[in-house]
């Protein structure tokens, strides 16, 4: 068989598809075509040694912002996500039904990153201003537009999303998780995703009316009522079942989630989220304390968390929430060719997280080289 790319020497962690080891990846026609120890370099058109580099699938970042406020990352959203090795994202609910086309517009015409999206409750999105957020003002809630919404474009709307926390919702109560409950079954019984930092209401009250699949984003936030509740102590039993239950626990980083107190802890417990991600907006991508999803995974990785449960949690889990299972976030022949090149490199690396604190990491992960659909897309240039 004949490749267009070979990545020859690598050491290949791809714990979805249960792939470890120094292995060949070869690539034909935009989708894997073999994964084995050795492979002949003379049937490829180009080999390229990634020799003591891992060779990964391309992370998937479940939950960015192309379009947050009108615009964001927007057109740039390639620029952030190639040279950190993301080749799939989620949008988190940047856009609701009154303007969930511009957001179409600009993925179809400027965008190459393979992306999806959850549609906010709030026909205005994530436009947030002083004088509150998408939902302080109920009547700007519709759960029929944003229904429509998702169905009518199957290859793009996975879901609802609910921003619930002070000055975003029009009642401090478990109504606004019941109303995007409501709406993601009119939907067709899609999943919601529901934002947690600083909520005026206890979690377990909140997630009492979620259902399995449904997601909880930003469950490290150091801020009221969160996974620990106002203890900060010990995960909340509610939580700890509900993630049995299939409630699924993402970490978006963002610019206020991310406590490393909470993080601590929490792994200590063994509570992992179950997708790692960035919130990454433009803003944290260029001043921090977020700048990009491999930063993120190397502050888990700082804190304990095993490499390769970091990984499935960036690649095949959320891969599989986005409706991407087997094509994407895996390198298993047949997939898309999806591939990121990391180096682990050794070093005192300063990391903050959302609210002032600092650690020093002796080890990061840093992209050395991005394939996308079997076209190398990046490559860091020799230091
Ligand atoms: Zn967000």
């Amino acid at each position: 068989m004949q490749y267009d790319l070979l990545l020859s020497g690598g050491e290949v962690m791809d714990p979805g598809a249960g792939l470890r080891g120094v292995m060949d990846v070869a690539i034909a026609g935009g989708k894997i075509a073999a994964v084995a120890p050795s492979l002949p370099s003379k049937q490829a058109l180009r080999t390229i040694s990634v020799k003591g580099r891992l060779v990964m699938p391309g992370l998937v970042d479940m939950h960015a912002h192309v379009m947050v406020n009108g615009h964001d990352m927007g057109g740039q959203t390639d620029h952030y996500c190639r040279g950190s090795g993301v080749t799939t994202l989620c949008d988190a609910g940047s856009t609701g039904s009154s303007n969930f086309s511009a957001l179409r517009g600009m993925l179809d015409h400027h965008v190459r990153t393979r992306v999806r999206a959850f549609v906010n409750l709030s026909a205005i999105g994530i436009t947030g201003t002083s004088r509150g957020g998408e939902l302080s003002h109920f009547p700007y809630a519709d759960p029929e537009g944003c229904a429509r919404t998702i169905t009518e474009n199957p290859d793009l709307a996975i879901g609802v999303k609910l921003r619930f926390g002070p000055n975003l919702v029009w009642e401090y109560s478990a109504e606004p998780v019941k109303l995007a409950r409501k709406t993601a079954d009119m939907a067709g019984g899609v999943p919601m995703m529901m934002h947690i930092t600083d909520s005026p209401v206890p979690l377990p009250d909140l997630i009492a009316h979620m259902k399995p699949g449904d997601i909880v984003t930003h469950c490290y936030h150091g801020r009221n009522h969160g996974i620990m509740g106002q203890e900060k102590q010990f995960v909340l039993k509610e939580v700890v079942e509900a993630q049995r239950a299939g409630i699924i626990f993402d970490c978006a980083h963002g610019r206020n989630h991310f406590n490393f107190r909470m993080i601590e802890k929490a792994l200590d417990q063994g509570f992992l989220p179950d997708t790692i991600s960035t919130d990454l907006t433009t803003t944290s991508a260029s001043t921090g304390p977020v700048w990009d999803l491999p930063t993120t995974m190397t502050k888990l990785l700082h804190f304990g968390m095993p490499l390769e449960d970091i990984v499935r949690r960036a690649t095949a889990n959320p891969a599989k929430l986005m409706g991407y299972e087997g094509t994407v976030g895996t390198l298993k022949p047949g997939a898309n060719a999806d591939i990121s090149v990391f180096e682990l490199r050794d070093g005192h690396h300063e990391l903050r997280d959302s609210d002032g604190n600092s650690v020093t990491a002796k080890r990061r992960l840093l992209a050395q080289l991005t394939v996308k659909d079997g076209r190398v897309w990046y490559e860091r240039p020799a230091e």
